[in-house]
């Protein structure tokens, strides 16, 4: 996998990567944003397993063995680790980047329209059959056919191979 910088954290103190096709539909789209004052940032991209470890332990500190799950992907089932995915924040209300929050925001409502157009999608809806919980800031990029298999089986459009893992995983650290 080709992974290339797509930005640094809002501290500066880590380089964010991604595909080079995520990042070149997500400059596009910031670019379009932008000219509608809207002003996108990329708060996290790509997340090695052993970041991913680290996270997942955290989370699972944080709400609990169970309920950390709903909350961040275990270690190889992240959809961070494909390199198509992206938490995307607003660069004017940083307090929002990561949490529900984000619904507040302009980049949100501008997403909601356009994100599709250059490619992206929210990947965890309300109410989401991996009973993952409600991402509004986790977009991921389905513009190649590359990427699509990857997050989608035939007819369902959460993504088979993603799904099942999820609830293998689930399963999985559950029983922990
Ligand atoms: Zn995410």
């Amino acid at each position: 996998m080709e992974l290339i910088p797509i930005g640094m954290s809002r501290n500066g103190r880590d380089v964010h990567l991604a595909r080079p096709e995520t990042i070149e539909a997500f400059h596009r789209m910031s670019v379009a944003a932008r000219r509608e004052k809207v002003f996108l940032c990329a708060i996290w991209a790509y997340r090695s397993p052993a970041l991913q470890r680290e996270q997942f332990r955290e989370a699972q500190h944080k709400h609990g063995r169970r309920e950390g799950i709903r909350w961040l992907a275990p270690p190889g089932f992240s959809e961070h680790q494909t390199g198509w995915a992206l938490d995307i924040g607003d660069e004017k209300d940083m307090e929002a980047d990561d949490n529900p929050l984000f619904e507040r925001t302009a980049a949100f409502r501008w997403l909601r329209t356009h994100a599709a157009e250059f490619g992206f999608e929210l990947s965890f809806l309300a109410g989401n059959w991996q009973g993952v919980n409600y991402e509004p800031w986790h977009w991921r990029y389905v513009g190649t056919p590359q990427a699509r298999r990857a997050f989608r089986s035939v007819g369902l459009r959460a993504g088979l191979v993603w799904g099942r893992s999820f609830m293998e995983a689930i399963r999985r650290w559950a029983m922990w």
